[in-house]
């Protein structure tokens, strides 16, 4: 199917009150084009010199989501061009990520990439390393980046009672913080989690953004 059907599809299918971010991670621009011209205004990206050569190209009223692992040395040159940096997945990049954005004199939005999965390979804070960060309530002084809410990723396995679990999980560390008011968090409003193979299962447990790649733009080349 081509890129526009699938993204009219997608608009279909996610319920309205769910943001579609069309992660165009190694596919081309003008493949990027297609899914704008159809009406897709959100994209994510995970390399950051792949999202500033895209970025510098594009339509400017794209929103672009930052997915990927960021290295504290590539933060300072996608300050500014981002609607959302959903990875910041330690203390020290999101400190980094302020102190750039001060000197840009912009704010950045940013979402905490909490990993829930079995895997060990993937980035992000453990939920008790989440909890006790916040728990120091240091990010409090940080005046350029506003924390939106958290990211997630569910174990890569075809076992749906596991992923499940996963988004639960998820799903109730994002509420625990929410509702503390002592977290002061007044943005914290968005739950990233789900992707092209289980965003069902995420929005059926609360999500409020999926990521969706290959079920847009087809299988990647690496
Ligand atoms: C690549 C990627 C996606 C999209 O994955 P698909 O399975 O192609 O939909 C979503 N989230 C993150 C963080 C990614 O890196």
């Amino acid at each position: 199917m081509a890129i526009a059907d699938n993204i009219r599809l997608f608009h279909e299918l996610v319920p309205p009150t769910v943001e579609i971010v069309a992660v165009s991670k190694f596919h081309p621009s003008e493949m990027i084009l297609e899914a704008y011209q159809a009406g897709q205004r959100v994209f994510g990206e995970s390399r950051v010199q792949e999202f500033i050569e895209k970025e510098k190209i594009l339509p400017k009223d794209i929103r672009w989501h930052f997915i990927g692992h960021l290295q504290t040395n590539k933060v300072k040159p996608i300050i500014g061009k981002t609607s959302l940096i959903e990875s910041v997945d330690s203390q020290r990049l999101l400190n980094l990520i302020n102190k750039e954005s001060e000197i840009a004199g912009v704010r950045s939005d940013v979402l905490l990439q909490v990993h829930v999965a079995q895997e060990v390979a993937k980035f992000g804070f453990y939920p008790e390393e989440l909890f006790d960060f916040l728990n120091t309530g240091v990010y409090k002084n940080l005046n350029s980046v506003r924390i939106c809410g958290l990211m997630g990723m569910a174990t890569n396995t075809d076992d749906e009672t596991r992923v499940k679990k996963d988004f639960i999980h998820l799903h109730d560390i994002y509420k625990k913080i929410k509702e503390n008011d002592a977290y002061d968090l007044p943005n914290f409003t968005r739950l990233s989690m789900g992707m092209s193979g289980d965003w069902q299962l995420a929005v059926a447990e609360g999500a409020n953004i999926v990521r969706i790649g290959s079920a847009i733009f087809g299988d990647r080349t690496y």
